[in-house]
């Protein structure tokens, strides 16, 4: 529900494009991974991370306007605001350890700098598994198949953002730096190239068709992805020669994060599916969560935290 005159910017979108619309973009990202470890106030984020101020002003205001955050008035000073997670804000967490899990695993040096995510339920520094809520054991994209649902393609949800090209923030703060996941989550067509290869597209020419990509982009994406060791391109197919990209390791591990935005995309921002993840095993829709690897009770938000 928007509020009368107050357009939500997704509104035609599908589910899963308006959660990536709201969330794909590096800033917003780093925004909410600290406004997660209890940012509030529009210095401390300036401070934590850099950000210019016309940037964070306008970060804020499409968070409030996608209702992930809420600008309340500061308790300690009369006249001023501070920015509090929503629901929908605060349901984000699991995606957000989702990042750290995927960053401190397949990022290199990142095990050393990034904090342990702590499971207070039975006091162990845990990593979180992905599985389906029927049962504990982790499951990767081939657990999965992914249905396409209409006849929308990922390119009706991923009009390019208008925000100018920004620079990447000082890595002072360790958590203010998520060099990987800004580059696959930080921009809309990023998102969709990498969608689109979980949903089984390959070729260039299919990305290009089914994103409506424009191929100056597509090739300056999938260059990155082969650089950044989420893609591999090869020759799959001998008899015609044709040339492939498919996810390595690192990029199907990547799994867990898409996965839990979709389906934080779909409870929080009702529209048509694109795409449905089912669950082999139950063959019901996945219906992610994540467990502790040590004791593995499903985690919930108030149980973990980060700490140095
Ligand atoms: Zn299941
Ligand atoms: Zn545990």
């Amino acid at each position: 529900m928007t509020t009368a005159g107050q357009e939500d910017p997704g509104q035609r979108a599908s589910a899963m494009g308006r959660a990536l619309l709201a969330l794909g973009d590096r800033w917003t990202l780093l925004i909410l991974q600290r406004a997660s470890l209890g940012t509030r106030k529009f210095s401390q984020w300036q401070e934590a991370l850099g950000v210019s101020n016309s940037v964070l002003t306008s970060r804020l205001r499409e968070l409030e306007q996608h209702q992930i955050l809420a600008r309340v008035p500061d308790p300690q000073y009369a006249g001023r605001f501070e920015y509090r997670l929503t629901e929908r804000g605060l349901d984000l967490w699991s995606v957000l350890v989702a990042i750290w899990a995927w960053e401190r695993r397949w990022v290199l040096g990142r095990q050393s700098t990034l904090p342990d995510l702590r499971h207070d339920r039975c006091g162990y520094a845990c990593t979180p598994r992905l599985t389906c809520t029927c049962a504990p054991q982790p499951i990767t994209p081939r657990d999965t198949t992914a249905v396409r649902r209409s006849s929308l393609t990922v390119a009706d949800v991923s009009t390019p953002r208008l925000h100018r090209r920004t620079s990447a923030p000082a890595p002072s703060d360790p958590m203010a730096y998520l060099p990987n996941t800004m580059e696959l989550l930080g921009n809309r067509w990023s998102i969709a190239v990498l969608a689109a290869a979980f949903i089984g597209i390959r070729r260039f020419g299919d990305f290009e068709r089914d994103l409506g990509i424009p191929p100056v982009i597509l090739t300056d994406r999938l260059r990155r992805f082969v650089d950044l060791g989420v893609f591999r391109r090869g020759v799959y197919d001998q008899r015609y020669g044709r040339e492939e990209y498919r996810l390595t390791q690192k990029g199907l591990a990547f799994f867990d994060v898409i996965a839990l935005a979709f389906r934080w995309g779909e409870r929080w921002f009702p529209g048509s599916p694109v795409v449905t993840i089912r669950h082999r095993r139950c063959g019901r829709i996945l219906e992610p969560v994540l467990r502790c690897d040590r004791c593995q009770a499903t985690l919930t938000r108030r149980e973990v935290r980060f700490v140095h």
